[in-house]
């Protein structure tokens, strides 16, 4: 199977030739005609390595509307280097959209700077909980009105303490969004995030 039998729309599949990816994983193979094709919550188990990142990322890119400066999807990961790193993948497939601004909100940095980018407009956020929860109370961010949230490595989060945080976070936002919760387990503390913030998910696994 290919890239273009997934549904991604032409700028991906032009950044996809670019990064030399040449047939999908199969997480991706899996995630992105569920994401593209319903507005449905997801469980996906998967490990890192597997290219989890652009099966979220992708999906997340074709639905964001550029012609809007609202911030639209939320990505929340464990660490900093991971925050950064899933930031500059977002970027990279999203090379050829125009006006598609991906911020990273992380702890250790600048919290003047962070907000000075996201009031440019950034469509997607990618943060660390605890920084994103201080941005938030202090109405530096607003994601009152996204539509997608990604929680990656859910199992990581939850194990590094940040299931308040979480929770904090997931309940300022819209109750009518879609979740896509990728972990690589799924102990009890991913299960009961699940449960109380995502809707009849789909479930795949890798
Ligand atoms: P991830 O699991 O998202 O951290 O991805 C692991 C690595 O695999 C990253 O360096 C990606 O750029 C790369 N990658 C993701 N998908 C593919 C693919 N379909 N073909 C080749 N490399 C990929």
């Amino acid at each position: 199977i290919k890239f273009e039998a997934l549904g991604l729309q032409k700028s991906l599949l032009d950044a996809i030739t670019d990064m030399g990816f040449e047939t999908p994983s199969e997480v991706q193979e899996k995630a992105i005609p569920i994401l593209l094709e319903s507005e449905t919550d997801l469980v996906a188990l998967a490990q890192t390595g597997t290219g989890k990142t652009a099966a979220f990322g992708f999906p997340l890119i074709q639905k964001i509307d550029s012609d809007s400066r609202t911030t639209q999807g939320l990505i929340l990961s464990p660490t900093r280097e991971l925050c950064l790193q899933i930031t500059k993948e977002m970027q990279a497939y999203s090379k050829y959209e125009r006006n598609i601004n991906v911020v990273a909100i992380y702890g250790g940095a600048s919290i003047t700077e962070q907000a000075r980018q996201i009031k440019r407009g950034a469509q997607i956020i990618v943060a660390t909980p605890g920084r994103m929860k201080d941005m938030i109370s202090r109405r530096l961010v607003d994601i009152s009105k996204i539509d997608y949230c990604v929680l990656d490595e859910a199992d990581e989060m939850l194990n590094m303490g940040f299931m308040e945080d979480i929770k904090d976070i997931l309940s300022g936002t819209p109750n009518d969004k879609s979740t896509w919760l990728f972990s690589a387990t799924m102990p009890r503390e991913v299960a009961t995030i699940a449960k109380k913030f995502m809707h009849s998910p789909q479930e795949i696994t890798v």
